[in-house]
């Protein structure tokens, strides 16, 4: 298949810019990757202290509720013990009262507990809030200078998209059908470069720079001379020749 091996080089070349491009405005940049982690990271422990803080409260009111209830059940059998008649109903509204004064005296214990354990987590909320001002203003200042920066990289990604279109256009079917098919199984690099191996005496040799594998000087000559398509041997990728500096 010859001619065509220079369009498939730009092609190439086009895909990897436009992943690079499309990576840039898809992914956290790298010079605020330090800064993302640590503010995720002191954010969570905030959330964390937060959740503590809440169930903290949600024990405290069911406590509260529960003594509520107990209260309401010693006042009812206080009443009922001028109303017994005999030993045995006194001695069971006795037994009663006590359980009764267990769990007023277990639920009282609880509700503070909870209480405390509310104002610790509001207190390290607070003193880890403040310790995060500083930190969550630099972040928003970097998230803002990331947003400026979002449109010129998705006008970048608009133009290569565009290019790589047109480069398609160019190229015969059957060969973009194979372009394709190692495109994906390659990870997104369908090329290999020949590199030429000087050795001291005799033909120099030639190797796929990818896999290593062998390229006959025959093929070297076929993709220099007439820009035809050859696959490497061993790893399938299509060959191309650029001339060392
Ligand atoms: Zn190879």
């Amino acid at each position: 298949m010859p001619g065509h091996l220079e369009a498939i080089v730009s092609l190439q070349k086009t895909l990897t810019e436009l992943n690079a491009a499309d990576l840039r405005l898809n992914s956290i940049p790298d010079w605020m990757l330090e800064l993302h982690e640590e503010h995720a990271g002191r954010k969570a422990e905030i959330d964390t202290v937060e959740a503590e803080g809440t169930a903290a409260d949600h024990v405290r009111r069911e406590a509260e509720a529960a003594l509520a209830d107990a209260q309401e059940k010693q006042k009812r059998y206080q009443e009922q013990l001028g109303q017994v008649s005999t030993q045995r109903e006194y001695g069971a509204l006795l037994k009663e009262i006590d359980t009764t004064k267990n769990q007023i005296s277990s639920s009282e214990q609880a509700a503070i507990e909870a209480a405390e354990r509310k104002e610790e987590a509001d207190n390290k909320l607070g003193e880890l809030r403040e310790a995060f001002q500083d930190l969550d203003n630099r972040y928003k200042a970097e998230l803002e200078k990331w947003e400026s920066e979002k449109p010129a990289v998705a006008d970048a990604v608009k133009q290569l998209t565009q290019h790589s279109e047109e480069l398609r256009a160019a190229v015969p079917r059957n060969i973009l059908v194979l372009f394709d098919r190692i495109f994906d199984r390659g990870g997104g690099e369908a090329l290999a470069r020949v590199r030429k191996m000087n050795v001291a005496r005799g033909n120099p040799m030639f190797h796929c720079e990818v896999c290593s594998y062998n390229v006959r000087p025959q093929v070297v000559v076929e993709i220099r001379d007439q820009a035809s398509l050859n696959q490497c041997d061993s790893c399938k990728r299509i060959l191309y020749w650029e001339d060392e500096e």
